[in-house]
């Protein structure tokens, strides 16, 4: 009886030693799993963070390169050493603000603003910062066999006046309107005087030369497609995509390709962005 008891009570400490191991790997698993969900959570916490610091660190630092290529620098105090480092600055700045220059019906371009520009072929003018990238392009494309034809690109103030008189002219011979009303719808097929980016000498129109029509049409050629696939490498972008033209103002324009420089382009054309909001001025 007494060796049944002793037996009986090492059995029931054996349970209760098993309970307590298996109570104990219960906590320490708990306490693993603790552990890793959180580092888990840190690491994902910390992956986000910086991301989208730097997101908006790009955004804010455009508007203060495109803000700062319109000052001029009127404060002779700040010369010497740090003056000179300022200027440094300012040069940066300036290298890349011209390139990302916002032009649209809210933004006139500046008054009097006449770029150097270079022939591209046909008689049609670019930047000629900027000509070397576009003729690059076009001879990448055109070693594919495309065929190209460069149908408009910079043009003078004065060039887009006599087109948007024109166009005033023909709109009161076909609706009877007048004055502001007529510029007014004149306004929504020619842009304004100083408001299109082909004043600024950045932008280009190119189409394929089998089908010259500035359509939407233009979209199904070989070489639109071409275009809209590789521009970015050369830094350019479809500046007036089909489903911008509230952001843009300007309706799908396949043919209409805008210089930005490669950084800018490859983000624009990658995230199916435009200008206005790869540089946060969406009106
Ligand atoms: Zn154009």
């Amino acid at each position: 009886m007494r060796r049944y008891n002793e037996y009986e009570q090492e059995n029931r400490e054996l349970r209760k030693r098993k309970r307590k191991q298996a109570m104990q790997r219960k906590i320490l698993g708990f306490c693993v799993f603790t552990f890793l969900l959180g580092v888990l959570c840190g690491k994902i916490v910390f992956a986000k963070g910086p991301k989208e610091e730097s997101e908006q660190v790009t955004a804010e630092s455009i508007e203060n390169f495109v803000e700062l290529s319109n000052q001029e620098p009127d404060n002779p105090a700040s010369e010497g050493i740090s003056g000179n480092l300022l200027a440094a600055g300012e040069e940066t700045s300036k290298e890349e603000a011209w390139k990302l220059t916002l032009v649209n019906k809210w933004n006139p371009m500046e008054e009097g603003y006449k770029p150097a520009v270079a022939e591209i072929e046909n008689n049609y003018y670019f930047d000629a910062r900027a000509v070397g990238y576009l003729q690059e392009m076009l001879a990448a494309g055109r070693r594919e066999g495309l065929d190209f034809w460069v149908c408009s690109a910079y043009r003078t103030v004065e060039k887009q006046t006599d087109l948007f008189e024109d166009k005033v002219r023909r709109v009161t011979a076909e609706t009877g309107l007048t004055g502001d009303a007529a510029r007014e719808k004149a306004g929504t097929e020619v842009a304004f005087p100083g408001t299109s980016e082909h004043n600024l000498g950045l932008a280009v129109d190119i189409v394929a030369r089998d089908y010259q029509i500035l359509d939407e049409k233009q979209a199904r050629t070989e070489e639109a497609q071409w275009l809209k696939e590789n521009c970015w490498k050369y830094g350019f972008i479809l500046r007036y995509p089909t489903d911008k033209t509230e952001e843009t103002g300007i309706i799908f324009e396949p043919w209409h390709y805008r210089y930005v420089g490669e950084k800018a382009a490859k983000e624009i054309m990658e995230r199916g962005i435009c200008l206005e909001e790869y540089l946060d001025r969406v009106q």
